[in-house]
């Protein structure tokens, strides 16, 4: 896919097959990529430094087709799933195992580290919703499929299960929590889902699309709230805590939220902040005094206005990162097979990649009860 402008992208069939530039690169040949809900801000103009022509795509998995000199733990013919995260293993924050955060693999900024196909404040790398992608670093991201793996399950393991699951995770649940997810887009239902297992005793999600509501109900089993419907969240969430406030807030929405004029006008339209911030400022107020508010929406790297004065009064831990894929890939793979986990279903629409403008049209204007898109190259044969 190529990236024409906000609102605008469309199939390239001229595009160039990739190439290996580095000993440590590898080429994948794409059996299936995912619209991520963060595709869409870069579709709407809302990420700096998106250049037209680049490629979008940070979840999907391939064949191996190529490798570098210097590869070792893979081979052609190998299918793997490529964490969103590009990583050298070899840095400091590799070390630790903080893979989004890796030093090396994105020489544009010191915060976030390499992501495929997602702006040059990411790196500039070409990403996966194409029918070949260049994979550096091969030999620390990518994870050979399993045998017994449906590649739709496997495709969602490159970003929305550990993404979903690292939310819970770094909201520090503790056995009886009631757990707010803001969000009931694929990650806020994964957040929902992973909740129980670090014991939730209560998980709420909170949206305004009802369909999305309807289906974290059903796949979350948890309760489905429309913000529309209930007046102030705050007031709402504290009614139904005794007045004390959620244990956890999660926040899986990030810059695009809806709910306040004055935030979607600053950091959607004005673009005078990182993003629009009702979501984490519901968060901050609605969780309990010593709770903690997890943040894996996206946000710009630009200032934001946030009640920062009650996330000391109120004794707040806030825990935010992107994902560290690869750390949580030998465990979630784990849940899989013991059906704890049920990727696929969130898969609601498959798309030829041919049709993709079509397929971002549909995702970003929610029509047809779209959850979760895959695309799916003419040359993928599985
Ligand atoms: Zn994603
Ligand atoms: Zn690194």
């Amino acid at each position: 896919m190529n990236y024409r402008g906000p609102y605008r992208v469309r199939a390239d069939k001229n595009a160039p097959m990739p190439e290996i530039l580095h000993p440590q690169d590898a080429i994948v040949r794409v059996l299936r990529s995912c619209i991520c809900g963060s595709d869409l801000h870069l579709y709407h103009g809302l990420v700096p430094d998106t250049r037209v022509g680049s490629t979008f795509g940070h979840e999907f998995i391939g064949e191996v087709v190529e490798v570098g000199a210097g590869i070792e733990n893979l081979k052609v013919g190998d299918r793997v799933m490529v964490p969103f995260n590009i990583a050298c293993g070899k840095c400091a924050f590799c070390r630790q195992e903080l893979y989004g955060n890796c030093h090396e693999s994105n020489p544009e900024a010191t915060a976030v580290g390499g992501i495929f196909g997602y702006s040059h404040t990411a790196g500039g790398y070409a990403g996966g919703q194409a029918e070949y992608v260049r994979v550096p670093y091969a030999d620390v991201g990518p994870v050979v499929i399993p045998d017994w793996m449906d590649p739709d399950d496997a495709v969602l393991l490159t970003d929305v299960v550990p993404t979903g699951y690292q939310a819970a995770e770094m909201a520090g649940i503790q056995p009886g929590d009631t757990v707010v997810v803001f969000g009931a887009g694929p990650i806020g239902i994964m957040a929902a889902k992973c909740s129980w297992l670090f014991g939730a005793a209560r998980v709420i999600i909170i949206d305004h699309v009802d369909y999305r509501l309807e289906f974290a109900e059903r796949y979350a089993q948890c309760e489905a709230v429309n913000f529309r419907s209930i007046g102030d969240p705050v007031v709402f969430i504290k009614t139904v805590t005794d007045s004390l406030g959620a244990d956890v807030c999660i926040d899986a929405v990030g810059c695009e939220a809806a709910g306040n004029t004055m935030n979607s006008l600053l950091g959607r339209y004005l673009m005078l902040q990182g993003g629009s911030t009702t979501a984490l400022h519901w968060a901050i107020n609605s969780v309990k005094k010593g709770g903690i508010v997890s943040i894996v929406g996206v946000y710009g790297p630009t200032n934001s206005l946030v009640p920062i004065g009650n996330v000391l009064n109120k004794g707040i831990t806030i825990r935010a990162n992107q994902a560290s894929v690869k750390r949580l890939l030998p465990k979630l793979i784990q849940h899989v097979k013991d059906g704890v986990i049920n990727p696929k279903e969130l898969i609601t629409h498959r798309v030829p990649l041919e049709e993709v403008g079509d397929a971002y049209h549909l995702f970003s204007s929610k029509l047809d009860d779209c959850i979760k898109t895959v695309l799916i190259p003419p040359s993928a044969s599985i």
